[in-house]
């Protein structure tokens, strides 16, 4: 319709269109598809209030088939977010770890923080962590070796981060993968989350690709030891056969992700929000803007 606000003589009659136009959409808006093309822009729950409770409803399903512990499910008190891609939910997560590490030790200590992951584990780790400003220097690589399957060895693990200690580091962040990129390797989760939580460093676990296959109770096993885990992601974007960008990222404890990420703008500012009754998703992930991902998944 080209409607001419100029033009007096067509204009009553193109404005009363349009509105029969809207009243008739309105009047039949349940008779529409939801179709994943729809795109609000929902930085926060106000900004999209169906975006927001389908994919805290979604994250909470998916966690259900791979059978998370409790802990990892907005019911009991954990939460789940939708991000374009792992590297994004390690930067998350090492930069919540990050933040509670220094609260603890102290803002001087940054230069002093150490992540641990295996040879096997992904480079984007090493970017995020370089990322968040751990310094190269920090980053340990453990070697793994054929005769376990290149898992990473606990002992290894423990023997490192007590060296590291003794030098005046602080142990941050350890990365467990279940189905390592280029070898399929399996690291211990259990072992190592032991440990993780013994010297009170951040244990996440990367199931990027192999974590859809955990859905299948013969293969769940793989996920032993997840409770002592702080976060897990996976991407249905790759064996889950959902399209680019899914990537679902579980938390233990959201409110550290959030006191990390959070921002609070007077131009966002909405009574839900100061009432804290509602999930802000702004807070869980880098970017404000986000899309609606939880309809495809
Ligand atoms: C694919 C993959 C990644 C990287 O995933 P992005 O979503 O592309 O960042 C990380 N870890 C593992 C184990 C992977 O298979």
């Amino acid at each position: 319709m080209n409607l001419n606000p100029l033009n007096t003589e067509t204009l009553q009659n193109d404005a009363s269109q349009a509105i029969n136009y809207l009243s008739h959409y309105y009047e039949n808006v349940h008779k529409y598809p939801v179709r994943s093309e729809v795109e609000p822009v929902g930085f926060n729950w106000i900004a999209s209030p169906a975006a927001t409770e389908l994919e805290a409803i979604v994250l909470d399903w998916m966690g259900k088939l791979l059978n998370l512990p409790q802990q990892f499910l907005f019911s009991s008190g954990g939460g789940g977010v939708m991000h374009g891609s792992t590297c994004e939910a390690v930067v998350c997560t090492l930069a919540a770890a990050r933040d509670r590490a220094l609260d603890t030790h102290g803002e001087e200590k940054i230069t002093k923080l150490v992540v641990y992951a295996s040879d096997q584990t992904h480079f984007t780790f090493q970017k995020s962590a370089k990322l968040v400003g751990i310094s190269p220097r920090n980053f340990r690589v453990l070697p793994t070796y054929s005769s376990r399957d290149f898992g990473l060895s606990p002992t290894k693990l423990t023997e490192t981060i007590e060296a590291d200690i003794s030098q005046g580091l602080v142990p941050l962040y350890v990365c467990a993968s279940v189905g390592a990129t280029g070898s399929g390797a399996v690291d211990p989760i259990d072992g190592l989350g032991r440990i993780a939580k013994e010297f009170g460093a951040w244990l996440h676990v990367d199931a990027a690709f192999a974590g859809s296959a955990c859905i299948c109770p013969e293969y769940r096993h793989y996920l032993n030891g997840v409770e002592f885990a702080d976060s897990i992601s996976m991407n249905p974007h790759k064996w889950l056969l959902t399209n680019m960008d899914c990537t679902c990222l579980w938390l233990r404890n959201p409110k550290l992700l959030v006191d990390s990420l959070s921002t609070n703008s007077e131009i966002l500012r909405n009574k839900a929000s100061d009432l804290n009754e509602v999930i802000d998703y702004k807070d869980w992930q880098i970017a404000l803007s986000r899309r609606f991902r939880a309809l495809k998944l």
